[in-house]
């Protein structure tokens, strides 16, 4: 007699990168603050998801997607988060430059 048994896979098992927002939201509700000048007089601070350390480089992107080739965005990292978001970006072919922030100009009209 054979019997099937299936491999148990809760749900809860694929949970671990909730927290992730998908690349099709990538640009929109990752950094919130990025269309209002609201926050402009804090100290800039990184942008990974709930990190609220100081920022210390800028990561320059484009989605070729939505934006036109000369277009820039911006992604502020701390040091610990830098080589995580620019991955990000990087398997994705976004990134464009990652410049320390005290270096970084933004483009006119940026
Ligand atoms: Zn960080």
């Amino acid at each position: 007699m054979t019997y099937f048994v299936r491999a148990p896979h809760p749900p809860s098992e694929r949970r671990t990168d909730a927290g992730q927002l998908p690349p099709w939201l990538l640009g929109v509700a990752f950094f919130p603050s990025c269309e209002t000048n609201s926050v402009s007089d804090e100290t800039p601070v990184c942008s990974a998801k709930g990190c609220r350390a100081g920022a210390v480089w800028v990561l320059a992107w484009n989605n070729p997607k939505i934006h036109t080739p000369e277009r820039r965005k911006t992604w502020l990292a701390c040091e610990e988060h830098r080589e995580h978001l620019s991955q990000f970006l990087g398997v994705r072919g976004f990134l464009k430059d990652v410049v320390a922030f005290e270096e970084w100009q933004a483009p006119e009209g940026a």
